[in-house]
């Protein structure tokens, strides 16, 4: 426990990767992984070095501890095992995609959710079919780190890769059959800490590093993390006010894009962020715009978004808007994931679903 500083994260989480199991049975791979962690704890907090968790929550993910080098781990570099934090596995099994669906991911790189999706999607679709999910990456350098990460995982076709902006595009297109989306924007990254606090001055001079390393297929122990971390948006705004306000201008633009698709049922919107400004006022935002009411999005209910996960939304930011609906706002806050820094084991998250 006294090793558990305000730094370091408390537990390492890593997912078995259906894609790269033999007739995507993660079963083979789980029994190799218990090799080298032979003993099974009852909660995260109890893990010490050699041990593994099976997170309650979502499926397929587990958690080790920070100590044991999973990197150096031949189910590792086969892209059979990937690290990933739980809380960024909360959207592609919120989003849950069945065989017919057709997916965006609109802000993908470095592609942990791109990824997972393609994990819970094509093991359910016949093989060497088409395009299964649309990645959009509109920074071209991110794009080749989502290139190579889809290619670990085992995506194949099915996952196409779209260098651009995903606000630009035009819609009805080739789009137009799209069914869900991911929608996990740019945020000012507060919910990361501790050596995966992003020093956003930094960014550039740590991507190169990050790609040196890869060059060098020379994986240490924090490449993917440090590939998260770049998830939080640069910014030289020293006012924290303006900057969130920025930012949730931008991710209320990028969902209500996502919206506009006229065959989209199902939306996952995230950040890393423990803002409410990013967090439930977006949502809020949303739920006020005419446009957004007219197209028929609502907010999907507690009951489609991992019941029970015990943190919820902030009901008051909901109280502040919806004052006389009392049930509304506990509905809507219940509707909402959030996870705390730390505290519930991992990295500060937001997640909702949007459906209609
Ligand atoms: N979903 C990713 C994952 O789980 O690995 C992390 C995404 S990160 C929070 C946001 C990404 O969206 C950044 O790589 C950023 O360059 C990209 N981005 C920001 N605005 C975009 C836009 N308008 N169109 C496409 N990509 C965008």
């Amino acid at each position: 426990k006294e090793e558990i500083s305000n730094d370091v994260t408390p537990v390492r989480w890593i997912r078995i990767n259906p894609l790269r199991c033999p007739g995507n049975d993660v079963n083979s791979v789980l029994a190799e992984l218990e090799k080298k962690f032979t003993q099974r704890v009852d909660h995260w907090k109890d893990i010490v070095p050699g041990c593994i968790y099976h997170d309650d929550f979502i499926p397929n993910v587990f958690g080790i501890h920070p100590q044991d080098k999973i990197t150096s781990h031949e189910l590792y570099r086969q892209g059979k095992v990937i690290i990933q934090d739980r809380a960024s596995c909360f959207p592609a099994h919120i989003l849950n995609p069945d065989k017919n669906d057709v997916i965006i991911d609109a802000c993908a790189a470095p592609g942990n959710k791109t990824t997972h999706v393609a994990a819970h999607l094509l093991p359910k679709c016949e093989k060497g079919q088409l395009t299964k999910i649309y990645a959009f990456e509109k920074e071209p350098r991110r794009a080749q780190v989502l290139q190579k990460m889809t290619n670990i995982a085992g995506c194949g076709k099915a996952v196409k890769i779209n260098v651009g902006d995903f606000t630009k595009l035009a819609i009805p297109d080739q789009y137009k059959d799209v069914t869900g989306l991911i929608l996990d924007p740019s945020c000012s990254g507060s919910g990361i800490f501790g050596r995966k606090y992003v020093d956003s001055l930094n960014r550039a001079k740590r991507l190169q590093d990050q790609e040196k390393k890869h060059q060098q297929n020379d994986k240490e122990e924090n490449d993917l993390i440090l590939e998260e971390e770049e998830q939080a948006v640069a910014s030289d705004d020293p006012d924290l006010q303006s900057r969130l306000s920025k930012l949730s201008s931008f991710q209320f633009q990028v969902v209500k894009h996502a919206m506009s698709l006229p065959n989209a049922k199902k939306i996952v919107y995230s950040t890393c962020s423990v803002h409410p400004e990013e967090n439930e006022k977006v949502v809020i935002d949303l739920l006020l715009d005419r446009k957004v009411q007219e197209w028929g999005w609502k907010v999907a209910g507690r009951e489609n978004v991992i019941p029970d996960w015990p943190r919820r939304g902030i009901k008051g930011e909901f109280d502040q808007v919806f004052r006389k609906e009392t049930a509304k706002c506990q509905e809507l806050a219940d509707s909402c994931i959030r996870a705390l820094p730390r505290e519930d084991g991992g990295i500060g998250f937001f997640a909702v679903c949007f459906e209609r």
